[in-house]
């Protein structure tokens, strides 16, 4: 089994050689949202996962093949941060490559010195911080027993202030669960605490596939850009072939459709021929940037141009 997959376009990192080095759905966390699937070990226990001479070799073969790599990424299908031989990896790929590399993890093991030193190679680490009261985490991440909220936020505050490199925060927000005014406000307060260069507000991006879980509202959103300040930034679905040109096209092409007469997103869908998955996230940055406005008739939706 190959430890390397990609390059994938990302949403952030653009063309991202993913590097996967712990077995699938191993994790710290066991977050509502994932994408990969419930987590099969659930652990705070460092170690080998996986044969970092294995994982090695898949990456030079895979660079060796000269495809256009933005970012080398430890990512994937749990947490790169429970494999020790992440630091040796670092620095090994470091010996071989000038392409930058990032780690996204979910930060819960930063309070670790170990971990900390080994994520000193790295040029970008990516944490997450979805929540900050208990309740609220254990609701949304359903962390391993041992796990204390307060540690981890202890844990990513002295990183940031060891770690030279680029240090990006990220926060999912999820209807329901952590959207409410009282929880952005405290996570917005300890984010700008920990002064990442980034806060990366991330939404939910595929509801359907993901049982009862779905993205907060536009005006939770535009709340969170809000309180998060200066840092704070809506990710977007990734387009590698210009990505401004593409967003701006795209919104343009909807808001000149929405000034015209108010439509729903069946009917956007149909006039522009735009995936619905894309048209919703044009559509949650107009709202967001006050350039549309949503308004119902019949119990449907529909967007109006402002
Ligand atoms: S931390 Fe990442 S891999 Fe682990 S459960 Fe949460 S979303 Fe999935």
């Amino acid at each position: 089994m190959t430890h390397v997959f990609g390059p994938v376009p990302s949403r952030r990192l653009g063309y991202s050689l993913g590097v996967d080095i712990v077995p699938r759905k191993t994790c710290t966390l066991d977050c509502v949202y994932c994408q990969v699937g419930p987590t099969i070990e659930k652990t705070i226990e460092r170690k080998q996962w996986v044969d970092p001479d294995h994982a090695f070799d898949d990456l030079v073969r895979a660079l060796s093949r000269g495809e256009q790599i933005d970012y080398i990424t430890f990512s994937g299908s749990g947490e790169p941060t429970l494999n020790t031989s992440l630091g040796v990896l670092l620095r090994k790929i470091k010996q071989i490559s000038s392409i930058p590399v990032a780690v996204l993890t979910n930060g819960t093991l930063l309070y670790l010195p170990d971990v900390r030193r080994d994520l000193r190679g790295a040029d970008l680490v990516v944490p997450s911080l979805d929540a900050v009261t208990p309740k609220v985490f254990d609701r949304l991440n359903c962390p391993h027993a041992e796990l204390d909220v307060a540690k981890i936020i202890e844990g990513i505050k002295t990183f940031r202030k060891e770690f030279q490199g680029s240090l990006w925060l990220e926060v999912m927000i999820v209807k329901g669960v952590n959207d409410n005014r009282q929880e952005l406000e405290r996570i917005a307060t300890v984010a700008q605490s920990i002064r990442p260069d980034k806060i990366q507000i991330n939404s939910v991006s595929r509801p359907a596939a993901l049982h009862g879980i779905e993205p907060a509202s536009p005006e939770v959103f535009r709340l969170a850009l809000k309180l998060f300040g200066k840092p704070a930034e809506l990710i977007d679905e990734f387009n590698k072939h210009s990505i401004s040109d593409s967003l701006e096209e795209t919104g343009q092409r909807i808001l000149q459709l929405v000034k015209r007469r108010p439509c729903s997103i069946a009917q956007i869908r149909q006039s522009l021929g735009i995936t619905e998955a894309e048209i919703e996230k044009r559509i949650l940055n107009m709202l967001c940037e006050g350039k549309i406005q949503e308004i119902r008739h019949e119990g449907k939706k529909f967007y109006k141009g402002l």
